[in-house]
């Protein structure tokens, strides 16, 4: 854990009480201060009770009296679509809101760090998909590497729960957009933004929201690199913004569309193979087409991240090469989880949204898709230049009628999951790849997307071999 610097003898509201709610509380208190917990359900309240904390009933009238700070969970709105009542209420008595990230740096360097031989560094990694994959990447790049490392954040481990820097060690955080836009103090050394396309457009106020939301991560802390996908015009916007020229190698820009060979520093892949280049030179290459756990152009994209941030460490081209060959790939992302018959079974349960069932309508051929779910604003119209790799859909949930009607292709409404199974299974040709890529949330019919993920898979495991 990391005990929080700056509030000894504070009181300090912590407002959501899930797993970094929790870890914050703990933080808080291993640093001194006195956490005031506060959840609307009472299952939260009894969560904390459960680990020890006493809750305070944030809902008063002067529960606002004498307190330093409110710490609030990511999924608490805190300004749009509307601030949640009780942030609006700190906001207005003048109590400073911040997040478990605002107090990660600004408690992540002690003073036992004067004794280290190299400073431990923090690289962060935003965007709008392709940040768990990233990340996990970097993290197995770094450990393939012999280097210390740990791994946090909006992936699943909350960050104020990391053990204390040890000499020389880089953690690797994942943000989200929630995360970066509320922290106070945001100084990573490497910074990487994946890509950028609509999602969470409520929570930000529309999509200049969003990426001001992300850019703050370059913004606000100045990191000594910064690695920008530039295959959307916020990211070439976002690196001409922090590279005073082409020749600025602080910034490594990465593409998985075009050459990008002008550049102080770069990183691209193309037709499979990804390129370093350095002052108008290659200088490395890998040949990415039999990496088994990056399988398509977005994963493509998510290696020249993870290379470039790994480089940006003195890593070595080989050893990195060697990694992604070893990189198992995230569950529920790109995941093949059966071959039968010939037939590939792949979960990418994680693409809810349009971009991402795009990329992944563009990494396979022969494709037997299953989609739908609880379909997102602006419905799935943008997918139709990509379904020309789909031989017939397998619609399930409350949108798959309105995917079918949309997309106009060769499709069977099949509700569940295991009719979907079934139908595609029954229909498939070796050669062929079932593909569950929604395009949907999946809360109409299982509490998250690992969920649905997980009931693909079993129900793909049962299938006779
Ligand atoms: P995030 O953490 O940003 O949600 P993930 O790595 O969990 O990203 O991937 C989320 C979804 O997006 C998955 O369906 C995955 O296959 C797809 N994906 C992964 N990388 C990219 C990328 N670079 N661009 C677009 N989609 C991607």
């Amino acid at each position: 854990m990391i005990p929080v610097l700056g509030y000894e003898g504070c009181k300090v509201a912590v407002l959501g009480l899930g797993r970094s709610g929790l870890a914050t509380a703990a933080a808080l208190r291993a640093g001194g201060a006195e956490p005031l917990c506060w959840d609307d359900s009472p299952e939260g309240r009894a969560r904390a009770e459960a680990a020890g904390f006493v809750c305070h009933d944030l809902t008063r009238a002067d529960a606002w009296d004498g307190v330093s700070a409110l710490i609030t969970s990511p999924g608490i709105a805190h300004l749009y679509p509307a601030p949640n009542k009780l942030i609006a209420r700190a906001m207005a008595a003048g109590v400073p809101v911040d997040n478990d990230i605002g107090l990660f740096f600004r408690s992540w360097a002690t003073a036992a760090w004067d004794n280290f031989d190299v400073a431990p560094r923090t690289i962060c990694v935003t965007g709008s998909n392709g940040k768990s994959t990233t990340t996990a990447l970097i993290h197995h790049i770094l450990e393939q590497a012999g280097r210390v490392t740990q791994m946090a954040g909006n992936i699943g481990r909350g960050v104020l729960d990391l053990e204390p820097a040890q000499d020389g060690e880089v953690v690797v955080l994942e943000l989200s957009s929630y995360q970066t836009d509320l922290a106070r103090a945001l100084t990573p050394d490497i910074a990487v933004f994946t890509n950028l396309s609509p999602d969470h457009l409520d929570r930000h106020g529309g999509m200049g929201g969003y990426f001001a939301a992300k850019r703050r991560l370059f913004a606000e802390g100045g990191p000594d690199r910064a690695v920008i996908g530039v295959d959307e015009a916020e990211g070439v916007y976002l690196a001409n913004q922090i590279a005073t020229g082409p020749e600025d190698d602080r910034v490594i820009r990465i593409s998985s569309a075009r050459k990008l060979g002008d550049f102080g520093w770069s990183v691209f892949a193309r037709k499979g193979f990804l390129a370093e280049w350095r002052k108008g030179r290659q200088v490395a290459s890998i040949d990415l087409r039999e990496v088994q756990g990056l399988p398509g152009a977005h994963n493509h994209q998510n290696a020249c991240a993870a290379y470039a941030a790994t480089r940006a460490l003195g890593i070595g081209p080989r050893v990195i090469e060697e990694a992604f060959h070893s990189f198992a790939g995230l569950p529920h992302r790109s995941q093949t989880v059966a071959e039968k018959a010939g037939v590939r079974y792949v979960n990418d349960s994680k693409a809810t949204n349009v971009d991402s069932a795009a990329k992944a309508l563009q990494a396979f051929a022969n494709i037997r898709w299953i989609a739908g779910g609880l379909g997102k604003e602006g419905g799935v119209s943008g997918l139709r230049p990509f379904v020309g790799t789909v031989k017939k859909a397998y619609f399930i949930g409350h949108s798959g009628r309105d995917f079918a009607l949309e997309l106009g292709i060769a499709h069977e409404i099949c509700e569940t999951m295991e009719a979907a199974v079934a139908a595609a299974a029954r229909d498939a040709e070796a050669g062929d790849t079932v593909l569950l890529a929604p395009a949907a949330a999946s809360f109409d019919q299982y509490p998250n997307f690992e969920k649905r993920g997980a009931h693909f898979t079993e129900l793909v495991q049962a299938l006779p071999d």
